[in-house]
């Protein structure tokens, strides 16, 4: 365990932030710096020089050793290729450390080995990551020791996005232009930018390391693939914010130590509804900052586990039968002058603005639901959505009583007249002062819920990155914005056409609110009586990315071109496909070389004992009960072994593409949970001493 800190004192020490740059930079320098951080300014060589200079004089200052572009490609994790700062050896024998602009703004990474979904052929290797300057470079100390990182966008030597952040950015840019510009309709001329703010909290299970090894299911595939329930679940609600244990206590420590040193606002930590599960949350910060610090948590997460003798797990479900991780990504709208256009005040009929943001929200939401759908969408989410624990496969828009009450005023009569209030909490006990109430209550079971100054994305897995979801949230929100600026920059009377506007959208639009229980039955039958698309799989969502409507969108403001989201379609239906077989080969293995061997050796016991029983002249009516009944079910497990095995080669030996995948999920994966049931039944049976590896109960009861 550390020695007492103080936070204040080492809060982003490891970061080559604002204040070190302003210390180290030579005022000119800086002043260009700065010019390019916030308005998107050239770098020439000279200058970019001399910041890389300092950066690295300050980063061998913290022990560095090597410098990284440190990029998000598309394999769903961060990329880095560590370069040290040594020159060629000098005739004296020395070497001098070394690290130029052009190594700090260019980097040339080997493209044909990341997945570019056809975007390059092999040959054409060539691919740059550039920095983005606008994420501050950080020293990350680990086992490796100190390497300075350098968050970069990675793009082909034409052009094309072939990582996470480069839409990001894009998108981020158009958000920015499209929300000044609907702004300025208001009056407002001091704002110069709108940065799109997001809050990633990333919720994570913990389980021991020894136990973890001993589950070839959790090693290869992430997720345990077979495992019957223990007899106590999360039922009780007793893990939820409950005290939390000292092991996981020192865990938490070192994690919030190191993230705090490399500038993560680490803020909030409780345990999670299911046995062994924890959330982290941090301070919102502007969307490619926030992308690149869920990254560092994530693999922080990881990286201290294993110091403290625990794997952290971020699958989407490791354990049927418990809640699975999510991520939630609370975004919202600021000025560089610190307005929130989400924002709705005291008095929301009155805020006109916030009405017209309100209803474009509401418009973008309904008219790309598939496409906000898809971008939560990865093989562990299918376990998760509309499993209820998370909200559906189904978008809809919670906004609480009030503002749903001011939509409905706007759709019955064309105005607003008053906002409900939210009264004060009253808890009957003197001792306790009253206090103002918000004005909604909260709904878990919603996608996409209001929460008081922001939207709240709850679909997103637990591994992935935000920025997909959050490149989709900033472009159709755009859309909406640039479409209701074209009414109302041409209209003549501009107070007439906005009200109307804001009528025509709440009106339209209004199917995609719902402020019921998301996990009803009930709900599903609504949604399609709305028309409301319900994707349930990932492989039912994917299309989504290449519809025309989808292209077009990305195409209007150069986000996306459609090479880019074929090419990223091609990627994802890959990716599913090898999820899923490594899922199917792993679960072929484990029963052919665990389960059945063991159930075997196990029947061989019964049978041993029903001989004796018999032979001491006694019936051993239940132990043959049980030899019959493990029989039959080690039949069935094996039948459905083979079949297992038999579609898992036949989807092998299929082409790339949706056909497959789609094979893979309807074919193979029903494969797989039919091998799982007799399996887990079986569990039930054998005894535990027979049983080849850790129970569930063993991992996520006694962590
Ligand atoms: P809740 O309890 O409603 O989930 P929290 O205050 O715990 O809200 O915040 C959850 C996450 O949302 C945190 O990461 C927080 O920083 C972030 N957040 C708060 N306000 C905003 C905002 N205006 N824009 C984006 N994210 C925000
Ligand atoms: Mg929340």
């Amino acid at each position: 365990m550390g020695e007492a800190f103080n936070v204040a004192d080492i809060f982003g020490e490891d970061v080559f932030n604002d204040a070190v740059m302003q210390e180290r930079l030579p005022k000119k320098v800086y002043k260009d710096l700065k010019k390019t951080i916030e308005e998107g300014k050239e770098l020439d060589l000279v200058t970019a020089d001399v910041i890389a200079h300092e950066m690295k004089e300050w980063a061998i200052e913290k022990g560095a050793t090597h410098y990284t572009h440190w990029f998000q490609p598309l394999t769903g994790f961060t990329a880095e290729k560590h370069d040290s700062f040594i020159s060629a050896p000098l005739p004296s024998g020395k070497v001098l450390m070394s690290f130029s602009g052009k190594e700090l703004i260019k980097g040339e990474p080997d493209a044909s080995s990341f997945p570019s979904g056809g975007l390059r052929a092999t040959f054409e290797a060539r691919g740059y990551t550039a920095w983005d300057c606008t994420s501050p470079a950080f020293v990350r100390h680990d086992a490796a020791g100190a390497t300075l990182c350098i968050p970069t966008a990675f793009c082909s030597y034409t052009g094309e996005a072939l990582d996470q952040k480069t839409p990001l950015l894009r998108s981020m840019e158009v958000i920015n232009e499209q929300a000044l510009r609907l702004i300025r309709l208001f009056g407002n001329t001091t704002s110069k930018k709108v940065t799109p703010c997001v809050g990633a909290e990333q919720e994570y299970f913990l389980v021991d390391a020894k136990k973890f090894k001993e589950r070839k299911d959790l090693i290869y595939a992430g997720r345990t693939l077979f495992g019957a329930m223990p007899p106590k679940g999360q039922e009780l609600d007793d893990h939820y914010f409950g005290t939390i244990r000292q092991r996981i206590a020192g865990f938490m420590k070192d994690v919030n130590e190191e993230l705090w040193k490399v500038g993560v606002s680490a803020k909030t930590q409780h345990n999670e509804a299911a046995p062994a599960q924890h959330e982290l949350a941090p301070i919102y910060a502007a969307a490619n900052v926030a992308v690149d610090h869920n990254h560092i948590v994530m693999q922080t997460l990881k990286r201290v586990a294993g110091k403290h003798g625990l794997k952290c797990i971020l699958h989407e479900k490791p354990f049927a039968g418990v809640n699975g991780s999510g991520k939630h990504d609370n975004w919202s709208l600021t000025t560089d002058d610190g307005k929130n256009l989400l924002d709705p005040g005291k008095t929301p009929h009155e805020n006109i603005q916030f009405l017209l943001v309100l209803t474009c929200i509401l418009k973008a939401v309904d008219e790309h639901a598939d496409l906000l759908r898809e971008s939560a969408a990865n093989p562990g989410n299918d376990h998760r959505l509309g499993a209820a624990e998370a909200p559906p496969a189904i978008i809809s828009v919670f906004l609480g009583e009030q503002l749903e009450d001011v939509i409905q005023q706007l759709v019955d009569t064309g105005e607003a007249t008053h906002s409900l209030k939210g009264g004060k909490m009253k808890t009957g006990v003197r001792a306790i002062p009253d206090f103002a109430k918000d004005t909604a209550d909260r709904n878990r079971t919603s996608p996409f819920a209001f929460t008081g100054n922001k939207f709240e994305f709850r679909m997103v897995g637990s591994r992935d990155s935000v920025a997909g979801p959050n490149v989709v949230l900033n472009t159709i929100v755009a859309e909406a914005f640039a479409d209701a600026c074209e009414v109302l920059e041409k209209a003549e009377d501009f107070e007439m056409a906005v009200h109307d506007l804001i009528k025509k959208y709440a009106s339209k639009y209004q199917r995609i609110i719902f402020n019921g229980d998301g996990y009803s039955e009930d709900w599903v039958a609504e949604a399609k009586r709305r028309g409301l698309p319900n994707l349930g799989s990932m492989v039912e969502a994917i299309p989504a990315l290449t519809t025309e409507k989808t292209v077009e969108m990305f195409e209007r403001f150069h986000v996306f071109t459609r090479a880019e989201l074929e090419s990223r379609a091609e990627i994802k239906f890959e990716n599913y496909s090898k999820a899923i077989n490594i899922e199917a080969r792993t679960m072929i293995d484990m029963a052919g070389k665990q389960f059945i061997p063991a159930v075997i050796g196990y029947t061989k016991t019964l049978a041993d004992t029903v001989l004796a029983v018999r032979e001491a002249g006694v019936k051993a009516t239940v132990q043959a009960e049980l030899l019959e009944e493990t029989s039959g079910l080690l039949i069935e497990a094996k039948r459905a072994l083979q079949n297992l095995e038999q579609v898992t080669e036949t989807a092998a030996g299929m082409e790339d593409g949706e056909e497959r995948a789609r094979y893979y999920h309807f074919e193979v994966c029903t494969a797989m949970e039919a091998l799982r049931a007799p399996i887990d039944k079986l569990e039930m049976i054998v005894d535990k001493e027979a049983w080849p590896m850790p129970s569930y109960g063993d991992l996520i009861f006694e962590v």
